[in-house]
């Protein structure tokens, strides 16, 4: 292909096209947009003769690709995004929604300088972790509690701290994985201890700890299989029984309860869980729990029990780099101190709200959607209210689930392409919504669905990302 010189001399220059973006340059800074400039107008003078049409050269084409550029990338940073995907606690969703206050009490922590480390009384150094730890203390009983950042820096700081270089017995039936990289097997390699597995995948029974305990072993570990459920010709030691064993043996009994249960939640009719003031109050030495899942506050990992051992798992170095910001502090007492008032916790804490939410809620809230909706996605779509289940998530509840109702849309086509079409057109719109594709229907469930106006006043743009 020849060469066309006049083409090549219509490419503008780099100040050229900058001098036509000021607006860009006010909006997102001065290096990100020439530098983006430059390596368009790079790309044209590589491009072929056919690329090189008048308007690729045209300055103010140029100036709109680089805004385009910028407004996609904006779009990549974290967003409030609806979740209607069934599953409360979605890890990949953020899991629990903060109540307003401790939003606000996080905000404030963001903002300003703070006691984070400062003891107000003495003007001596403080400690970050007093901001939350008479609450643990208070709703579960223990001595002493310290905070980190999530479940699973709570257990290799705990084994770290408590039992490196030595072993472990853990049950083959608590070998858990909980999606992505957290698998117990290697959390413990992490944490430089021996794991001993002990007992079968169904059945493990107090004579397997006994026989694993000798000279070597650190503390004895219960895991909450908190993401299955092993059915079937089963057996498992109880809390009471290990506790028992290990205290005959001079050891700790740690239990990583995975969710952090605070109250009864059978008496809110759903499913029981382990609650941490139970084991606290049958003789657990240590236990661990998310922050963000069934207690309802920000990602954090707490470690609650024994002084002696919590002070030693606060002095161990790995703490400092596993310890979080004052951001994480103020929210989480501000969500810990709405367990005082237990009567009051299913309006004020979302995630229970969500959790207990009255079917005929769900069901009234689909009679309003469902013509809105289909006035929108007709003819293409068809539209139904449909019974459906939510899940609780984060491996809280693995079985159980809760009834629920949602939005149901189908291609009219029968076109599953149309689907995936339209599920793509929901998480382009400015509050990203985000359903379920599941066997040729689109599903929005509407357990989690609070902010109905908010949801409805985007509807109408759907149509365009239909299009497009
Ligand atoms: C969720 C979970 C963890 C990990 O907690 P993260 O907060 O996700 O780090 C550990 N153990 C169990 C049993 C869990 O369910």
């Amino acid at each position: 292909m020849t060469s066309n010189p006049d083409m090549r001399r219509m490419i503008p220059s780099v100040d050229r096209v900058l001098q036509a973006s000021n607006d860009l340059v006010s909006q997102w800074g001065h290096s990100v947009v020439s530098a983006l400039i430059r390596e368009h107008i790079d790309q044209l003078r590589g491009a072929t003769d056919l690329k090189l049409t008048e308007q690729a050269c045209d300055v103010a084409n140029i100036r709109d690709n680089v805004q385009a550029y910028l407004i996609e990338e904006d779009r990549r940073g974290i967003r409030p995004v609806f979740n209607l995907s069934g599953v409360v606690l979605h890890t990949n969703l953020g899991r629990a929604c903060l109540p307003d206050q401790a939003a606000e009490a996080a905000r404030l922590a963001g903002i300003s300088t703070t006691n984070l480390e400062y003891d107000l009384r003495t003007g001596k150094r403080g400690e970050r972790d007093h901001h939350a730890e008479h609450l643990i203390c208070e709703l579960t009983g223990c001595e002493a509690a310290t905070i980190v950042n999530n479940g699973a820096a709570a257990i290799v700081l705990l084994l770290t701290a408590l039992a490196q270089g030595r072993g472990v017995p853990v049950s083959r039936g608590e070998l858990v994985e909980i999606g992505g990289s957290f698998r117990m097997t290697e959390i413990m390699e992490v944490a430089g201890c021996k794991l001993i597995e002990i007992g079968a995948t169904n059945r493990t029974h107090l004579k397997d700890y006994e026989k694993a305990i000798n000279a070597d072993t650190a503390l004895l570990m219960k895991v909450h299989t908190s993401n299955y459920r092993i059915d079937g010709f089963t057996q498992s030691v109880s809390a009471k029984d290990l506790i028992d064993l290990a205290h005959d043996n001079d050891l700790p009994c740690v239990f990583d309860l995975g969710s952090g249960c605070l109250i009864d939640y059978k008496a809110l009719g759903l499913p029981a869980e382990p609650m941490a003031a139970d084991y606290i109050a049958a003789g657990a030495d240590l236990i661990t729990f998310s922050g963000d899942k069934l207690l309802g506050g920000p990602q954090c990992g707490i470690i609650a029990g024994q002084k002696v051992l919590i002070d030693k798992i606060k002095n161990h170095p790995l703490k400092r780099a596993l310890r979080p910001g004052a951001m994480t502090f103020a929210a989480l007492a501000e969500v810990l101190k709405l367990y005082r008032y237990p009567e009051k916790l299913t309006q004020a804490l979302p995630t229970l709200r969500h959790m207990t939410r009255p079917v005929p809620d769900m069901s009234a809230q689909a009679d309003r959607l469902c013509p809105e909706m289909a006035d929108i996605l007709s003819p293409d779509f068809e539209v139904t209210k449909k019974a459906c289940q939510s899940q609780i998530g984060s491996g809280s509840f693995p079985v159980e689930s809760l009834d629920s109702f949602a939005i149901c849309i189908k291609s009219v086509g029968q076109q599953d392409r149309d689907l995936r079409r339209l599920s793509t057109a929901f998480r382009q719109l400015p509050l990203p919504v985000i359903g379920r594709l599941n066997d040729g229907e689109f599903l929005l469930d509407l357990r989690c669905l609070d902010q109905e106006i908010q949801f409805v006043e985007q509807l109408p743009q759907l149509r365009d990302a239909l299009l497009c």
